[in-house]
């Protein structure tokens, strides 16, 4: 058995950490804040198994000269990260023909569909049960010509997913979910969508079991390398450590380390914002998507979360909370018993693809390291299959299902 060195301990971190336990190696998770507040802390907490579409479409690509005219709106673009962004705006571009989102509907198609079942073995391996509700998802519309529309392309989806969606009136929407008392044209819900207790406690219960079970190292990876003995990793305080194989899940933090290997990759960050009231005055029953207008809504056990959108800027530039606010204001248009007041503001990064397929490959010479990152807005939903396929992998299984997740197609 091998000593398997992980950089990055999110949500795909720690699920592919879980997995390799699992095959009886020793792992060691380097994290640089196990405590912050990543993407896998702050998301919608949805497993979201129905959505097999990339984010570049046809459809998609002609909303953007609109999206863009609202500095608020469901899509921005940080205008002066243009030039750092052009190389994966052009590759998203080219991702919209059809034969593109054609072949990345079939991947995320082969991995949704294990995606709930990884879920449950995960949490098994976790010691974790009944961390995931049977809710379904609503998602409502302005108008009657949009909801068809998209019904027509769900109940698609639905039938490649096995999962079943309904044509909704205003009425049986809000008899569903009766804070809906705002004016709507429509509705449809997909029985397909689960929501997670909470996806904060469900990433700190992870780490506590790699507590147990693993090393969770404290250490600001700088750089990786490549070493006759192993792959070593150094630290920026100086210190270095060497393992035999690494798996690299520092979400859109990655590229550093992609580069450090002799690879390219295009990763950027869609970063989103939302809102977390904690034992809110109002709820809802599940999740509700305002499609058009890019967010969604997440009723947890004692919680209520809005947001979502894309902004396409820098990781490191500075969050622009405005873009929050304007999310709850627009829901307040559904939700008019929305509460003021008392609402905690994040802002997180989704790595994030040109194709919207994560990275899940080996390198392609040196199977000694695996990559695991560029989940976009799909991580939580996809990291139990992400960490099952990364350890089968690194053991020398060969699946040619996972030819599209291929780092190869960066070179
Ligand atoms: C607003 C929003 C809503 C979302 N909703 C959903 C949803 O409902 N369902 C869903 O499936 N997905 C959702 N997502 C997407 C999902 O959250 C991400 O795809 C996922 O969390 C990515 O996980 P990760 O582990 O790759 O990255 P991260 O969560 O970013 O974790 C990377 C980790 O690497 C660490 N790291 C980075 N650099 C270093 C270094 N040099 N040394 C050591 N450690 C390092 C970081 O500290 C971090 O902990 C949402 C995302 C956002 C922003």
């Amino acid at each position: 058995m091998a000593h398997i060195g992980i950089v990055g301990g999110g949500i795909i971190g720690c699920a592919t950490a879980l997995h390799l336990l699992e095959q009886g190696h020793s792992v060691t998770v380097l994290e640089r804040d196990a405590g912050g507040l990543p993407a896998s802390v702050g998301n919608a907490g949805i497993l979201a198994v129905p959505e097999i579409d990339p984010i570049a479409r046809p459809d998609m690509l002609l909303s953007v000269p609109k999206w863009l005219l609202d500095p608020l709106g469901p899509l921005t673009l940080r205008w002066q990260d243009l030039p750092a962004l052009a190389p994966w705006l052009i590759r998203l571009l080219l991702s919209a023909r059809a034969g593109k989102v054609a072949a990345s509907r079939a991947a995320l198609l082969h991995l949704m569909k294990t995606a709930e079942a990884d879920h449950v073995h995960l949490g098994h391996l976790a010691g974790i049960s009944g961390h995931m509700r049977d809710t379904g998802a609503l998602t409502v519309f302005d108008n009657v010509a949009a909801r068809d529309k998209a019904f027509a392309h769900e109940a698609e989806n639905a039938r490649l997913i096995g999962c079943n969606v309904e044509k909704l009136d205003p009425e049986e929407a809000r008899r569903r979910v009766p804070a809906l008392q705002g004016t709507f044209a429509g509705a449809i819900f997909n029985d397909g969508y689960r929501t997670f207790d909470y996806p904060l406690t469900f990433l700190r219960r992870l780490q506590a079991v790699l507590r147990e079970r693993a090393t969770l190292l404290d250490a600001t990876i700088a750089s990786v390398a490549q070493a006759a003995d192993g792959v070593t990793v150094r630290t920026e305080g100086g210190r270095e450590f060497t393992f035999d194989k690494l798996v690299i899940t520092a979400g859109v933090w990655s590229r550093r380390f992609v580069a450090d290997l002799g690879l390219k990759v295009l990763l950027e960050t869609e970063r989103g914002y939302n809102t977390t009231f904690m034992n809110p005055s109002t709820t809802l029953e599940m999740p509700v998507f305002f499609s058009e207008h890019g967010f969604v809504a997440t009723p947890f056990e004692n919680a209520l979360r809005i947001g979502g959108a894309v902004e396409l800027a820098s990781p490191e530039a500075p969050a622009n909370y405005k873009r929050a606010a304007a999310m709850r204001r627009k829901m307040r248009r559904y939700v008019p018993d929305l509460q003021e007041e008392g609402g905690t503001e994040w802002m997180g990064r989704r790595p994030s693809t040109p194709d919207s397929l994560p990275v899940i490959s080996l390198h392609p010479r040196d199977p000694r390291i695996a990559f695991a990152f560029g989940h976009g807005h799909l991580g939580l939903t996809l990291s139990a299959t992400t960490g099952r396929h990364v350890a089968r992998l690194l053991a020398g299984e060969r699946d040619d299902a996972l030819v599209p997740f291929s780092i190869t197609r960066f070179q």
